[in-house]
Formats: C-alpha cells, structure tokens, sequence
C-alpha cells in the first residue's frame, strides 16, 4: 500500500491527529517485534488480547517509526515523541479494516475469496502452485484470515497484481459481515463445512449462512455440490444461480467427476469435460486433498480453462506442509534431504521440486539417487519408468546407487551418471566434496543410509564468522573516487586492525586498486603490513616516541601534531644519519583532539624552512561533525580556517604540501572541498554516515541456530530472568555473546537478528558466549539455520547501532578475535 499521511488521516476521519510532517507510508505494522522498516511505516496500536499496542510506541519511535494510529493519550504521546504523527481513532482494528476497503476499492483484478471450515490455506496455496505461472498472485500470507490478517493482505494489493487469493475465517457471527467489503470477492470457494466453532453458532445452517455473506458479490461460487448442506444455503442467499461446482452424482455439475481412484501412493481422477475421458493424477491419496484439488479444479475451468491440456500440472503439486527438507551445503550447495523413501511417485515430486529450486537460485543440478524397493514392477519395467521420469530433465551429474541402476544405462544415454554399488563406494569414490554450486537432491531408500551422504556435504559451521567482501571494498573506494574531482588521492584508514576487520587483507586490497596510501593508528600496525608486502605509504596517525625506529626502519610516515613530538623526532633522525624523512602535520580547527592551532602551525614553516631532516608531505585537519547537517556551519568554517591557515604555511616554508580534510561522511557530503586527498575509512566498509545508497555492503557477521525451544507462559530466559514471553512463545540461542564483543546492550529486544528472512529480537540478557533470539514470529526455523546478526537488509549495521545509541564503528571495532574473518571477493 502507499498512501499518504494526508491521505490516510482524510481516509481515516480521526477524532483527533497531529501531523507533524507529511510522510509516505508504504510499510504497515501492528506488532512492534515485527519492526524490519522503520521510515515509512504506520504502526497501529491495536488493543488486543495479546497486549496494548500502545505501550511499544516510544520504544518503535527510539527505533525511528514515526507514524502511529492510536486510541489514547495523543497529548501525552505526542510530547514524548516530539516529531511523530499521531492520528487518534476510536478502534485501530477498524481504522486499519477501513483504509483496506479503500485500497481494495482501486483493483479491478479477479479476486477469489476462500472461506469453509477446513482446507482454506490448502485451497489457497494448491491455488497459487498451480497458477502462478499464468497470474501474479497476491495471497494471503500463511493464514491471515482474521479480522486482522485479512486487512493486512489486502493491503498487501500492488498494481503489478493481476489475480488475488484470500482466505477469510470467522469464528461467531457478525464477523464475516466485516471481512466482506475488505475482500470483496469476484469468485467465491466454499471449502467444506464442518463443526469448528459451532459453540457461537445455533445451528450449521446459521454458519453457513454467516459464511454465504462473503460471497453476496460474486459472479461464481465455487463448492461440493454434493454437500445438501451447503447447496441449501445457497439456495437460502439465493445465489444458487451462480454456484458453481464439482459432483460423484450430478452430471450436469461443473466438473462431473467419474471416478476416484486411490492408488498407495498418489489417487488418479477420472472427469470428463469435452465428453471424453480424462484421468488426472494427483500426488495425495487423503480424501481432504483429493476435495481440495477438486475444488481447485474448477476455480481453473474459470481462471485457466486449457488446463484439461495439461493434466500433469497437478502431478506437480506440492504439500503445504513440504516433506523435502532443504538446507544449506558446503560449496554454495543446497541440498534436498529426502533420505526416508524412494519410490517412483515421491522421486517425481522431488525432482519437479529440485528443478524449480535450482532454476530459482541458478544452480546446477546433481541427483543422488538409491534403487527403490518394493516397487511391485518388474525391475525392467520399474527402470523404464524412472528413466522416463528423468529423461526430459536437465540433471547435470546422476550419482546412483545399487545394482539395478544400471539398467538406467540404456534409456538415458545423454546423461551424466556415475555408478556405485554401496554407498561407501560412492563415499569413497563418488568426489562429493567436489560438487560446488549446486542444487544436490539426495533421494535413498531408507537401507541405503544416505543420511551419511547429508552429512558430509551439510555445512558444519557451527561457529561465527565475520565475512568480508574485499570486491565490496574495492567497488566502495571507486565509488568515493567517482565522486572527486579528478587527481584527488585517497588514503584508506586502516588503524584499529582495519577497524576490526583485519587491516592486512583490507590493505592488500586497496593496495591493489592503487590506493594512494594507508593511514594505521600505531607504528608496530604499519610494521606488521610492511611485513605482509604492502608498499603503499603509510601514515602513522599516533607516533609514539618509543617507536621512532620501527618508523624509520619501516618507512613509515608519522603524523606529527606537537611541537616536542617534532623535536624528539628530529633528533633521532639525524642521530641515525637520515635526511628529509617524510611526515604528516595534523591541524585542529575545531575537533580539539590531536593537532596544532592554525597559528601555531602558520608559526612553525620558519622551523621547516631551515630543517632538512623532515619535510612536510601533507597537512590536515579532521572535521568534527561532518555527517551533521545541522553543524554545516561549523564545518564550513573548519574548512576556511584550514585552507586559510595551508596557504599562509606554504607561503611561508616556500613548498606545497598536499592538503586533506575529508574523512568518509565530508566526501560523501563536501566532495568538492576535498583538496588534495581525502581520508576513507568507515564507507569502504559499505557503511554511510550520510545515508548513502550507493555503496556495497562488505561486512555480514552471521552465525548459526544452535538450539530451538518452545517457552512456557509465565517462563522466563537468561540471566536476571528479563527474558518474558507472556503468551509464550519460541526461542533460539546462538553462539555468540559480549565476549566476542556482541554488544550487551542488545539485551531484552534492543538488538534483533535475522533468520528466514525474518526479524527476530533479541530476547533476554545477552551472556558471555551466548544469546537467545525469539523466534515466535519465525516458527519455520530449524538448528543448523544461519542467522545474520548484521550485514543484510534486515540488520543494517545503522539501524542496530541506532537501537543501542552508538555508533557503527563502535559494532565493528568491537568485534573480538575469536570471531574468524573470512574474506571472500565476490
Ligand atoms: C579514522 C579517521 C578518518 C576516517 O574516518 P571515517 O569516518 O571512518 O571515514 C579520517 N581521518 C582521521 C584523522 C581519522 O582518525
């Protein structure tokens, strides 16, 4: 949805707003542990029986939401949160239904609204599977079918949308009468009626009837028409006219189905819809299945009419609950663990499976496969079969197993296979560990144990590490250079050990893209990269005098911003012999940490002039607020004061060195006033201090679910016991904690991880070498998951240091040892 603020509060005729400034909002929010966006979000304060919503919204506005809908205490709120939007109504639940009745009312597209006492998600997501290639569908997520999921689906409309699937459920009367002008459906399904909630209702034709209100606009209406119940209801809302369905008994019905057919494994459908017979197949021999692909069927007699010239579509559907695990390999494989059965119908699924998977992520396709028992087949005829199945794929390599594979031989002749006996053969002998970059299905009868074949190719990282992306950090630095004038040098800050990322292969790096020097903290820091084979210049920005050796040694280039500093060096280089050694003047316009006073330095070119054991290679001055908009003054005039002060200094010594002011957030912001050089350090790292998007993100710190658990209502987590789940709920822990220097002031949901693409708070105290994450939102998590405790969309390193009131630098710096950097170029 995007609407704006102005909008929404015309729309909404609240009995009260303070709108501060006009905002677009495109992301809406009702429970604050959700939080992924902050700017543009509307966050309602639902009062529900899970809570008040009220109570998190100073917490989202320290986070930076912004806009609120509220029931009480606009004044009072509205001081606390000095630059937000409120907008007060007397029901958030149905403000939020309202503005999705008006967002609804823009879309001419086919809506298919799903209510019924079972099969809803089932219908709606069969539905999607088998129309997603002809439509782009906007659906229900998981289950939202409540007075509250259903607006939240809605919303989720776009232009691009050309077909929308959404359940509705109700649970006592009058419900379903709110639902209704929300979905306004064009196609209506009627799933099943069964005895969910019959407490709140008189009787079943009462609830049929509550239900039949979702569809009083539909042009069809789709059912069981051998249901008397439901066909009576209809009849009742006079809508019977409209109905359409599928039928054992009526040939006259929309879809006259001739036979059902329950083989073991999968059920074969017999209808007939030009007059001839037709056997479809599907892959479920449940009756709820065989009714909700019945139902499905003819939802496509109106929404994809060729479908009869296609009757292996259905073949290809999925369960909604997925059997197939998937997880992550080593090598960038995914792997599909199906290590339990092996037989003809489940391996046509699976392999449908690992084709629409690896075409998703562009892998390659590798196929480890067992020989299948019990087939009740000849072993000729069973073969001929499974070499049809994989003949029109495109497999890479086919590792299989057991003697009679090697029938496949004759049928599959394009095909890469290789042969094992056993599978320690193929352990042995197979080269495993050389599959990269691919989308591996391991399919066994349970005998052939290919759970050993997972196990071998999972990633077992059970540890942290913090990946670096040195192609990142090269693409930054061209980027800052694109934005200077030309022939302005860059220095890449590399003190602190890179700041914390590793100062060596940071430099090596640079070093390769031809930076123009290296700035380290300490002399023994620019040693250790001299040693490494780094030649670019290196500024010393901390000399200390004990290290003057190590400077001369290493032809290292030490900043100086004292009087006696310049002195002791002096004398040590002409005690050892050396002239005109190159170094650094540091000149403080304002930050007031190192440096001398524009006078002093101006007074300084005379001891220059006659001295010939150093020269002056450059002259700086560091800003103390440059990413501040609101200090542009102040910047504006540390700059004047600088130049002014280099050019006097030039004048006087009689030779011009090199200037340089910007650091990364004054390039970003004042590129045209960088001078001679500029100083880069904390957005070669991807990271702004101006809300740059155009860097590339180099740093992600990720590590792994060690552990899942379900909490109690009334338990508590961690140390203090501050970890509270009041309704309960899921967490996880992971191996990571304030002693490799995970902030403990993420602690009780300051921080947040993600998994699954998900947001997940940091629930409790954070402990020495680990923490746990609250995982209710993301129930789907499984051990072994990698979560990212920063560097993707849903960890900004920005956002989190925000959250705990520091800054990025900080996040990173910290970062202790025992976390391994792992640097990669991509
Ligand atoms: C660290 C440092 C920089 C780099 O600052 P970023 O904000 O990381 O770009 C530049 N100049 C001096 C003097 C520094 O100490």
């Amino acid at each position: 949805m995007i609407y704006t603020i102005e909008k929404i509060v015309h729309r909404l005729r609240p009995l009260q707003s303070i709108v501060r400034f006009d905002d677009t909002i495109e992301h809406i929010l009702t429970d604050s542990r959700s939080l992924s966006h902050t700017k543009h979000t509307l966050f309602f304060a639902l009062l529900g029986e899970s809570g008040d919503g009220h109570l998190y919204i100073e917490q989202l506005y320290q986070h930076g939401v912004r806009n609120f809908v509220i029931i009480n205490h606009i004044e009072e709120l509205a001081e606390r949160c000095p630059e937000a939007n409120f907008i007060a109504v007397s029901d958030t639940l149905r403000a939020l239904q309202r503005l999705a009745i008006e967002w609804r009312a823009n879309f001419q597209i086919p809506v298919v609204g799903i209510t019924g006492s079972n099969g809803k998600t089932v219908v709606k997501e069969f539905l999607y599977q088998l129309l997603c290639d002809s439509y782009n569908i906007v659906r229900s997520p998981k289950s939202y079918n409540s007075q509250l999921g259903v607006p939240l689906s809605v919303l989720q409309m776009s232009e691009s949308h050309t077909l929308a699937l959404f359940e509705a459920g109700i649970s006592k009367p009058g419900e379903m009468e709110r639902l209704f002008p929300i979905i306004r459906p064009t196609i209506g399904i009627f799933t099943n009626i069964g005895s969910a909630h019959q407490e709140n209702f008189n009787t079943l034709a009462q609830k049929i009837d509550e239900k039949l209100q979702l569809f009083s606009e539909c042009e069809r209406i789709i059912y069981n028409m051998d249901d008397s119940q439901i066909t009576d209801g209809l009849r009742r809302a006079g809508l019977l006219g409209r109905s359409r369905g599928w039928s054992t008994e009526n040939k006259e019905a929309t879809l006259f189905v001739k036979k059902i057919e329950t083989q073991e494994r999968f059920t074969e459908i017999t209808i007939a819809p030009l007059g001839k017979d037709l056997v479809i197949r599907i892959p479920f021999v449940d009756k709820a299945s065989v009714e909700d692909v019945l139902l499905c069927m003819v939802a496509m007699m109106l929404l994809k009419p060729d479908f009869i010239e296609q009757p292996d579509l259905f073949m290809r559907l999925e369960p909604v609950e997925m059997r197939l695990e998937v997880k992550k390999g080593n090598n960038d494989n995914i792997i599909i663990n199906d290590v339990c059965s092996n037989d003809i119908n489940s391996l046509a699924i699976a392999l449908d499976f690992q084709q629409r998977r690896a075409k998703e992520m562009g892998l390659q396709r590798v196929v480890l496969l067992s020989e299948i028992q019990q087939s009740g087949l000849s072993a000729r005829q069973l073969y001929r079969n499974v070499a049809e199945i994989i003949q029109p794929l495109a497999i890479e390599h086919l590792l299989v197993v057991g003697k009679e594979m090697t029938r496949l031989q004759d049928y599959l002749p394009d095909h890469k296979i290789s042969y094992f006996s056993s599978t320690e053969e193929l352990l042995e002998h197979g080269g495993i560990e050389e599959i990269s970059h691919s989308c591996i299905l391991v399919k066994g009868a349970r005998s052939f144990q290919f759970e050993r074949i997972i196990e071998r190719l999972a990633h077992k990282v059970h540890q942290t590490t913090l990946q670096v992306n040195l192609e990142a950090i090269v693409q930054n630095l061209h980027y800052y250079r694109s934005l200077l004038p030309k022939g302005t040098q860059c220095i890449g800050m590399v003190k602190a050990n890179g700041y914390g990322v590793g100062s060596y292969e940071v430099a090596q790096a640079l070093d390769e893209a031809h930076i123009d020097a290296l700035a380290v903290a300490v002399a023994d820091e620019g040693k250790e990269l001299r040693k490494a084979g780094i030649l670019s210049p290196i500024l010393v920005m901390n000399p200390e005098e004990s290290a003057f050796d190590t400077l001369i040694n290493y032809t290292l280039e030490p900043v100086i911003f004292s009087r006696s500093l310049l002195e002791q060096l002096c004398t040590k280089i002409s005690k050892q012999g050396f002239s005109r050694i190159a170094l650094h003047l540091e000149v403080d316009t304002g930050m007031h940490r190192l440096g001398f006073s524009p006078e002093e330095l101006v007074e300084l070119a005379d001891f220059f002039k006659e001295n010939h054991l150093v020269y002056v290679k450059s002259l700086f001055t560091h800003l103390a607020a440059a990413d501040d908009s609101t200090e542009d003054a102040f910047t504006l005039r540390q700059i004047e004061q600088f130049s002014e002060a280099a050019t006097r200094f030039a004048q006087q010594v009689g030779y011009q060195p090199l200037r340089h002011i910007l650091n990364t957030a004054g390039t970003e912001r004042f590129a045209n006033k960088a001078l001679d050089m500029v100083r880069l350090g904390i957005g070669l790292y991807g990271i702004s201090s101006s809300g740059s998007t155009q860097l590339t993100p180099a740093l992600r710190l990720r590590t792994t679910l060690l552990q899942k658990k379900n909490i109690l209502p009334g338990d508590t987590i961690g140390y203090a016991r501050k970890g509270l789940l009041p309704e309960g709920g899921i967490i996880g822990v992971i191996p990571i904690g304030y002693a490799d220097g995970y902030d403990r002031r993420f602690s009780q949901g300051r921080g947040w991880v993600s998994l699954r693409g998900k947001r997940c708070p940091i629930i409790g105290n954070v402990c020495m070498d680990t923490c746990m994450i609250d995982l209710t939102l993301c129930p789907e998590a499984q051990e072994g998951d990698e979560v990212v405790l920063f560097g993707d969309e849903l960890t900004e390193l920005n956002a989190l240091a925000q959250a705990i009131e520091t800054i990025p630098y900080e996040l990173i710096a910290d970062l202790s040892p025992r976390i391994q950097r792992v640097y990669y170029r991509a």
